[in-house]
């Protein structure tokens, strides 16, 4: 189904009201208790649109569906589970994406604002003399956009077997010489760890790199999945399967581990490891949604993508500098030296 929360007082789409476990009209106001418009789905009262999935096939893997709204065409790819109407603008969701093995246990929803996001954006470009001064423009601040990324939270026992060669020194002092005596001793260490809610972004199109930089997201807020938390927000289900990221999590996350467990042998001079074997034992994922605010700043043919933490604001990305303010900033600097070998010169 594609579904349209809608305000029961004046009519317009309800989005969820971030920070809160309430929808918002944003025209009148009015707000509602995500369980309460829950409940009422449940027992048969519509709370807003519902059409129909006429999934049509628009090429490129790309599907068709309806707008409840309008009757407009909504194109989406085939991961998108929580988009706008592009053409009366509705925030519409597409229930199969997060039906089956697609939902989500569990959601982080956004604890601020498009509005916030946007005041974020803009502070942190701080004095930003050498910003362009078209970041902060209205028209790409409205750019800004909040979507639910797909994660795997991984939890792990963790058994890690270490055999190390290490060593303990003791001086003896007669007269002038001094004697150092350096014992060698094999150690077998053995470390049991629990490893909770290791994140793993399951998206292809949100960058690794970025997502390392906002991680980690404060799991504590973790709520039961609801559909109207993804109400005026964009949101994609996994492209990656828990089984298909298992190996290069554990791979990245055993370097950690086994330093972690090395740091537990006291008492020595030196520890050497000559061996060690680091087992993950049982494993689970958890399937979650994830805040991220995005910016595709675009500046001289060039996109600059930002990302924002949608719990705590950290951004992650690279402004470009602005030409003309980079120009103008050389030529005052070498004014300034102008003047001064003038008036150097005038003095000596
Ligand atoms: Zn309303
Ligand atoms: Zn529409």
């Amino acid at each position: 189904m594609v579904r349209i929360y809608k305000c029961p007082g004046c009519g317009s789409e309800m989005i969820y009201d971030a920070g809160t476990d309430r929808l918002i009209c944003p025209h009148c106001g009015q707000t509602r208790a995500i369980d309460e418009v829950e409940a009422q789905e449940a027992s048969g009262y519509s709370t807003g649109l519902i059409g129909q999935e006429t999934a049509d096939n628009a090429g490129d893997g790309m599907k068709e569906y309806k707008c409840p709204g309008c009757g407009a065409s909504i194109v989406t790819d085939e991961f998108t589970a929580a988009t706008f109407c592009s053409f009366c603008g509705s925030p519409t969701l597409i229930e199969s994406r997060v039906d089956g093995k697609f939902r989500p246990s569990r959601i982080l929803p956004f604890k601020f604002d498009k509005k916030a996001a946007q005041e974020k954006f803009k502070t942190w470009t701080g004095t930003g003399f050498l910003t362009p001064a078209s970041f902060k423009s209205q028209a790409v601040m409205d750019k800004v956009s909040g979507i639910y990324v797909p994660y795997w939270l991984y939890s792990y026992d963790a058994r890690v077997d270490i055999a190390a060669d290490c060593t303990r020194e003791f001086s003896q002092r007669e007269g002038n010489l001094e004697t150092i005596t350096t014992e060698h001793y094999r150690v077998n260490h053995t470390t049991h760890g629990r490893y909770e809610n290791v994140p793993y972004d399951a998206s292809e199109k949100m960058p690794d790199e970025s997502m390392a930089v906002l991680e980690p997201f404060d799991y504590s807020d973790l709520r039961d999945f609801k559909l109207p938390y993804l109400s005026g927000y964009m949101a994609e289900k996994y492209q990656y399967s828990a089984d298909e990221l298992g190996e290069t999590v554990r791979s990245e996350l055993a370097p950690d581990v086994l330093n972690a467990s090395v740091g537990t042998i006291r008492g020595y001079a030196s520890v050497n490891v000559i061996d060690s074997d680091v087992k993950f034992l049982n494993e689970t994922a958890e399937y979650v949604m994830c805040p991220v605010w995005t910016l595709n700043f675009k500046y001289g043919g060039k996109n600059y993508p930002l990302y924002m933490n949608g719990q705590d604001g950290k951004i992650d990305g690279v402004l470009p500098r602005s030409k003309g303010k980079t120009f103008l900033l050389f030529a005052g600097a070498f004014t300034v030296c102008f003047l001064l070998s003038l008036l150097m010169g005038g003095i000596f």
